[in-house]
């Protein structure tokens, strides 16, 4: 096997290259997968998320863990990380929405975002949200004057901009002076007392989220010192503060680069706020689902003819992954027929079908000859990926399968996976489009 195949693989546990069936991930057998449902499909593991969650609960016992929705808001997932006992951060009125319809109880989910509306404020007081995280003086005004008119009190925690490069993607940084996330640090002891003086306020605690993809406890430990010493100020100041939220951000090695592990994490934590006795919390999304998605692809064709370099053409695309486009992200991609596996590599790029110069998921990759219709699994997708999805160029959304092996097999039909999001029927993108007519009357679309 390519030796880059074969390590991508071998860093994976839910990965297996079998000699006769090719790339299982958990056990199951990505060619029956496409056969049933088709390519592009999504595919995530339901082990990989509960072991992956087991792993950070088991490091940070006492703290409580509310994964960050947008990472992945499909209602499975969410299902499956409620029953391990995750509450949410979300930042809409429909990822509210989504975490209570997938079971997880108001009071376990907390509300970020630079940019709630009015409405979005009022619908998550009066479902009981447990904990808004305040983003701005203004916002706190708005929240004080909504949750006044309704006899309510919104529990607030203050998200403190502290102005610590976590060092990922500038696209991702968020804890920076300048970027629109979080109150100025400067400004958060005068606003945590003005909070406890407003109506309808009840201020618990601070919050920071300073970037995703994060590696190293450097930027983590420098964000969360400053809080520690901000706890001690308003303490000394006699103001109530019963808990801190550490946001998210561990970082995931998508190109096997030495992984912070979430024990790193949890010491990075632990030591900000040993002895201050303090409720905390966490709201992963990444780290949590990256690695237990695929994006399977089949081969379009490979474009040879006068290229410097082949260029193998998927049938997924940026619509379906955008992150390689936007972020100039990488992922693993591997084949996955056993043969192909075992076959001697060329060196390729590799393009989805969109007609941007940015759809491109890899360059210059060691991969077999891959013949029409070969499949190919882009990894560690789980993660910003089915979310972040579009319909441009009128392609429609990618199938998403579960694979589980614990599952009702009578669901399953026996098979280990079954899929919990329908490809998108193409008719589906304009049903809800109307054409005006000349005469000024709206035709219903088809
Ligand atoms: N919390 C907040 C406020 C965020 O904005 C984000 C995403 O950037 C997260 C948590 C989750 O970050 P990650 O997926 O890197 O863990």
């Amino acid at each position: 096997m390519d030796a880059s195949a074969a390590a991508l693989i071998a860093a994976r546990p839910a990965l297996r290259a079998d000699a006769m069936d090719g790339l299982l991930f958990e056990d199951v057998p990505l060619a029956a997968i496409a056969a049933a449902h088709g390519t592009p499909c999504w595919v995530y593991g339901a082990e990989t998320l509960r072991r992956r969650f087991r792993r950070l609960r088991a490091c940070m016992p006492s703290i409580a863990i509310h994964y960050a929705v947008k990472a992945n808001d499909h209602l499975a997932i969410l299902a499956l990380l409620a029953e391990q006992g995750a509450g949410a951060d979300v930042v809409s009125a429909g990822e509210f929405l989504r975490a209570r319809a997938a079971g997880i109880p108001a009071s376990r989910i907390v509300f970020s975002g630079v940019g709630k509306t009015g409405a979005e404020i009022a619908l998550a007081l009066e479902a009981g949200i447990g904990q808004i995280n305040v983003e701005s003086a203004e916002e706190l005004c708005e929240i004080s004057a909504l949750a006044a008119a309704r006899g309510l009190m919104a529990r607030v925690a203050l998200r403190a901009n502290p102005d610590v490069d976590a060092g990922t993607h500038e696209k991702i940084a968020t804890g920076r002076a300048g970027d629109k996330f979080g109150i100025p640090f400067a400004d958060i002891a005068a606003l945590y007392a003005e909070a406890a003086r407003l109506p309808g306020i009840l201020p618990v605690g601070l919050a920071v989220h300073i970037g995703s993809q994060v590696f190293g406890t450097a930027a983590f430990g420098a964000a969360y010192r400053k809080l520690a010493d901000m706890v001690r100020h308003l303490r000394t100041a006699q103001l109530p503060i019963e808990m801190v939220d550490c946001g998210g951000g561990l970082g995931v090695p998508y190109e096997d680069q030495p992984e912070t592990l979430p024990e790193a994490w949890a010491g990075a934590i632990e030591a900000a706020f040993a002895g201050l006795d303090l409720r905390l919390a966490i709201e992963p999304g990444r780290w949590l689902v990256a690695p237990a998605g695929i994006l399977l692809a089949s081969v379009i064709r490979t474009k040879r003819a006068g290229m410097a370099r082949p260029i193998l053409v998927l049938d997924a695309a940026m619509n379906d992954l955008v992150r390689p486009a936007m972020y100039g992200a990488w992922h693993g991609i591997v084949p996955v027929a056993a043969a192909a596996l075992a076959s001697p590599c060329e060196i390729v790029d590799i393009a989805g079908p969109v007609c941007e110069s940015a759809d491109m998921f890899g360059r210059g990759r060691s991969i077999a000859p891959l013949e029409e219709a070969a499949l190919v699994a882009i990894l560690d997708a789980g993660a910003y990926g089915a979310v972040m999805s579009s319909t441009y160029n009128a392609r429609p959304m990618a199938a998403q399968v579960l694979v589980d092996q614990s599952m009702d097999l009578s669901i399953a039909g026996g098979s280990g996976f079954c899929a919990i999001r329908e490809r998108q029927a193409v008719e589906s993108m304009w049903s809800m489009e109307r054409v005006p007519s000349a005469a000024g009357k709206l035709v219903l679309g088809a």
